[in-house]
């Protein structure tokens, strides 16, 4: 960057050098898209796979198991060598789409950066919900953490946070956090979950059998204790019982949000379910030269599956750059009814092409199946058999011929719901 006020030109413009991101912009590059720029908050690419200590990464990607950090420096790599320009250190501060280009505004340690694009891919990721968005009572002393944070401390800082945490949440992410505890020789002194059982498959919770770390269902924080660092947590079953736990800290894992906040500021329509960005089967947002990529727009999936998302929109962006694309409009909204958390995309225009599945999530256990309505006509009904947190997919081509709003609920949960045909839009 040459001084403190610097503007440049690109035909795309990528927020968040993750998997995701990345993905998109060498591919864009693949495609002979001429400049292609990443931009990134922190000071190294490759996104939370950074501080993934662990495998396994990369199999899709590489053909090969690697930790995360060996995988995000490929990710980088392969950018670079496709001639990405990847600018670090940067963080995206604002987006103007008012008129003619869209106008990116960054801030540096080296000062002041103004991208004009005519394209942008937002490719922020997620994050984990804080202790304050979980509403936990008591005191507020050192050693209440995120994930992410663990990671950060274990993988990137060489430092250990607590001793004998607290962890609270059965996601992929608690699981891979008792192993980042093991590399510091931390032991967990319990794992919690407020649901009846683990958000992953029953099997994967032989882990914390295996390192001794019991895990209590159907139970809940009620209050963190500690003056200086943590001391101990007051805990309660559904039944009524309160039990106090003895603790150096309190790892809080899962609850997933999009990073959204740049999508908000720039005026593009959020999806409630889903928290991000709401898209139509190209990736479009609501302002159609932006486009969205990755875990923002569907908390939380994994590493591969963000970049062969990433890969696939870079593959809309070229066409659109090209003339390609159809319409943004008209589109058809597809909407989460009951039992239904989100589905991604919302929107569905005319034409060819475009992501192959819509991707959902279901609020519980289904053992029921999927049924997605246009009006009060069914038009599909799917088997299903899953839990929360895990990927749905239902084929776009299902809906290609619908020609209203669509709901799309678990079956049998859709009955005691007041649907209308208003409540489709
Ligand atoms: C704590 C945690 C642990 C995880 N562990 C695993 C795991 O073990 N395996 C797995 O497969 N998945 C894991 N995941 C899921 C993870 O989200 C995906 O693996 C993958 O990283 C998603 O890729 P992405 O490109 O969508 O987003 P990310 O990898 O999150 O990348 C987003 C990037 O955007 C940047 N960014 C955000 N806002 C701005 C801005 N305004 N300006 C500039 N840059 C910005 C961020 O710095 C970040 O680098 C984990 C997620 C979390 C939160």
């Amino acid at each position: 960057m040459s001084g403190p006020f610097d503007v440049r030109s690109a035909d795309v413009l990528i927020v968040g050098a993750g998997p995701a991101g990345l993905s998109a912009a060498t591919r864009l590059r693949q495609l002979g898209v001429a400049k292609v720029i990443v931009v990134d908050r922190e000071q190294q690419g490759g996104g939370i796979p950074r501080h993934c200590g662990h495998p396994p990464f990369g199999m899709r990607e590489f053909g090969r198991v690697l930790t995360g950090p060996a995988y995000a420096r490929k990710l980088v790599e392969r950018a670079v060598h496709a001639g990405v320009d990847l600018q670090l250190g940067c963080s995206v501060v604002s987006i103007d789409c008012s008129d003619g280009d869209l106008v990116v505004a960054c801030a540096t340690n080296r000062g002041a950066l103004t991208v004009t694009a005519k394209r942008i891919v937002i490719a922020t990721g997620v994050r984990e919900r804080p202790r304050s968005a979980r509403l936990l009572g008591g005191d507020r002393p050192l050693g209440i953490l995120n994930t992410g944070a663990l990671q950060e401390y274990v993988y990137l800082e060489r430092l250990a946070p607590f001793r004998r945490p607290l962890i609270v949440g059965t996601e992929l992410v608690a699981l891979s956090s008792l192993l980042t505890c093991r590399k510091i020789g931390a032991r967990p002194v319990a794992m919690i979950e407020a649901g009846s059982h683990s958000t992953v498959r029953r099997a994967s919770m032989a882990l914390p059998r295996l390192l001794g770390v019991p895990v209590r269902y159907e139970t809940e924080i009620v209050d963190i204790e500690g003056r200086r660092r943590v001391e101990a947590v007051t805990v309660r079953a559904r039944d009524g019982r309160v039990d106090t736990i003895d603790c150096d800290g309190v790892l809080l894992t899962g609850c997933f949000r999009p990073e959204a906040a740049l999508a908000r500021t720039a005026g593009l329509e959020i999806d409630t379910g889903s928290g991000g960005p709401a898209i139509d089967q190209f990736a479009r947002t609501s302002e159609p030269r932006i486009f969205a990529a990755g875990n923002v727009l569907h908390p939380v999936d994994t590493a591969g599956w963000s970049w062969r998302e990433g890969r696939k929109v870079g593959e809309f962006v070229a066409q659109d750059l090209a003339g390609k694309l159809p319409d943004a409009k008209p589109a058809i909204k597809l909407t989460a009814g009951p039992g239904i958390r989100y589905v991604v995309p919302q929107r569905l225009v005319p034409g060819e092409g475009g992501f192959e599945n819509l991707q959902l999530r279901a609020d519980n256990d289904v053992s029921s199946g999927l049924v997605a309505y246009e009006g009060n006509a069914l038009i599909r009904k799917q088997a299903l058999s899953t839990g929360p947190e895990r990927r749905i997919l239902a084929p776009t081509s299902a809906f290609a011929g619908a020609r209203g709003d669509v709901t799309i609920s678990i079956d049998g949960e859709e009955k005691t719901s007041n649907r209308s045909g208003s409540e489709c839009v």
